[in-house]
């Protein structure tokens, strides 16, 4: 059977979406779980664009072994140098190189002609060359370009070295007819096709990505790109999760191979979810809340009498099993460090220990330790980082009454070692802790956006909180989870501070250019 890469780009184009910001550590937690879902390839960023992308790609190379890591970069020397200083340490290194070629791009955004648009390319490709045995050359807004300036690039990029094309839909204007046809006018018509990798690359502003991928597929695409849960720039990237299912699902008809581990896509889409913020929609194909849920009282009888009746696809497929409760309150150490290594952590004692205590202090004020609450926990562990010194809370305690004025009280950390604690009113709880914090952390605090749910099910769950806030002029997104809100909410506001620092820091190590 034919094989299709998929060219996961959750850590570069999901990233680069409105609200997100990742730290290094969970850049390279979501790699690591790429690479166990089977990605081809995974774009881990931008390097030149920020001291912070450069060290996650690099981090990421040196960590992925078993998929290829790839880095963007603009057709400039300068990109590809700080590109590949991230990426030698690569087992096979690649790059991706991109050049706007739509008339709109070439006249407004670049302000060159069609043939210093094609010359740029060429030296660009060529220098890369010199470094990456793998290069991929990107024409930007490719679909809403000229066909014959886009044979006429396409070929001589290919004779300079270029070892995988792409097409992008950069603004999701495709239909899956035109956008098939494209890939097949390419392979028609560019001299030397034969020898390189096609690539699409789409966009969900008509809703159509996944569609249009898979168009491509069928008229000679070699490799998609995508993002877990269809993250990325406005109404988001093809999703991975639509694509590999459906090309198991009707292999009949699409008679393709991904080489993905379907069984990791629930786990991907989780972590990626929580490290994010991004919330799944409920009726999201593949990985919604609902998408194996049968509501309607016939479909509920056809299912229970033969499940094929209303269901296409299995949740065990995608591992979405309910697993059954191994850990309770009396679950000693070595019973804990089993679990997370089969649930695929790999802690340092250190962390394992502080988890640990973390599971204990759940198990004394939960009855039930579900596999969500402990991916919680240890995801938590996994990614939190000790060498920058940052904002810790110590306690939060809030008075509240219809009656009364709501009244927070937080002791904290600060980075320098000290504790500080002070009381603030607000009209309502969260506020009076929002209220007390900003005092705490002596800057000026935007709140952006916040939210509270529940991980998993049943009275006792734990809460998650998500901050997105404005703080000393720069947007971060902070998380956490604890069994009360309103500790979460004290939590995730710190975390979303902290991240800032932890940029600060990475930005004051490497005074790279942006
Ligand atoms: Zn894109």
């Amino acid at each position: 059977m034919r094989k299709i890469d998929i060219f996961d780009t959750t850590l570069r184009d999901g990233e680069q979406s409105a609200g997100i910001n990742l730290n290094t550590a969970e850049k390279i937690e979501i790699a690591k779980q790429l690479e166990r879902l089977g990605v081809t390839i995974i774009e881990a960023g931008f390097p030149a664009s920020s001291p912070g992308d450069f060290e996650a790609v690099n981090r990421i190379a040196g960590t992925v072994k078993n998929s290829i890591v790839t880095g963007l970069a603009r057709c400039v020397q300068k990109d590809i140098d700080t590109t590949w200083e991230a990426l030698k340490v690569a087992e096979q290194p690649h790059i991706h190189v991109f050049l706007a070629t739509s008339p709109i791009h070439m006249e407004y955004k670049l302000k060159k002609s069609p043939d210093e648009v094609v010359e740029q390319a060429v030296e660009a490709v060529k220098y890369a060359k010199k470094f990456f045995p793998l290069v991929q050359w990107s024409a930007e807004d490719g679909f809403r370009s000229d066909r014959d300036f886009l044979v006429r690039i396409i070929t001589e990029v290919i004779a300079a070295g270029a070892t995988t094309i792409n097409v992008p839909d950069t603004v999701g204007y495709a239909s899956p007819q035109e956008y098939g046809q494209l890939f097949t006018f390419l392979r028609e018509n560019v001299r030397g096709a034969d020898k390189v990798k096609f690539s699409a690359h789409c966009h969900d502003d008509l809703g159509m990505a996944v569609a249009n991928s898979i168009a491509a597929i069928q008229h000679g695409a070699d490799q998609v790109e995508c993002t877990i849960n269809g993250i990325g720039e406005r109404a988001g990237n093809a999703s991975l999760e639509e694509i590999g299912v459906a090309m198991h699902i009707r292999k009949d008809i699409y008679q393709v191979e991904t080489g993905l581990n379907l069984k990791e896509i629930k786990r991907t889409s989780q972590l990626v979810s929580r490290l994010t913020g991004v919330v799944i929609q409920p009726n999201k194909a593949v990985v919604g809340k609902n998408a194996f849920a049968h509501e309607s009282g016939i479909h509920q009888d056809g299912v229970l009498k033969h499940k094929e009746t209303y269901e296409i696809i299995s949740p065990e497929l995608i591992g979405e099993e309910v697993v059954p409760l191994v850990l309770g309150k009396h679950s000693g150490r070595a019973a804990f460090r089993d679990r997370a290594i089969t649930m695929g952590f790999d802690l340092s004692d250190d962390k394992l220990n502080k988890a640990f205590q973390e599971f204990k202090k759940l198990a004394d004020r939960k009855k039930e330790i579900t596999e969500e609450d402990l991916m919680t926990l240890l995801t938590e562990q996994q990614v939190s980082i000790e060498d920058v010194p940052l904002y810790e809370l110590k306690s939060v305690q809030v008075s509240y009454g219809t009656e009364n004025i709501p009244t927070a009280t937080a002791s904290v950390i600060t980075p320098e070692g000290a504790v500080k604690t002070l009381a603030a009113t607000g009209s309502g709880s969260v506020e009076a802790i929002f209220n007390t914090l900003e005092q705490l952390v002596n800057a000026k605090v935007n709140i952006l956006d916040f939210r509270v749910k529940s991980v998993g099910k049943g009275r006792d769950a734990l809460g998650e909180a998500v901050i997105n806030l404005r703080y000393n002029g720069f947007t971060s997104t902070g998380r956490d989870a604890a069994q009360d809100v309103l500790e979460a909410t004290a939590k995730a506001y710190l975390n979303a501070i902290n991240r800032h620092l932890i940029q600060e820091s990475i930005r004051a190590k490497q005074p790279t250019e942006v």
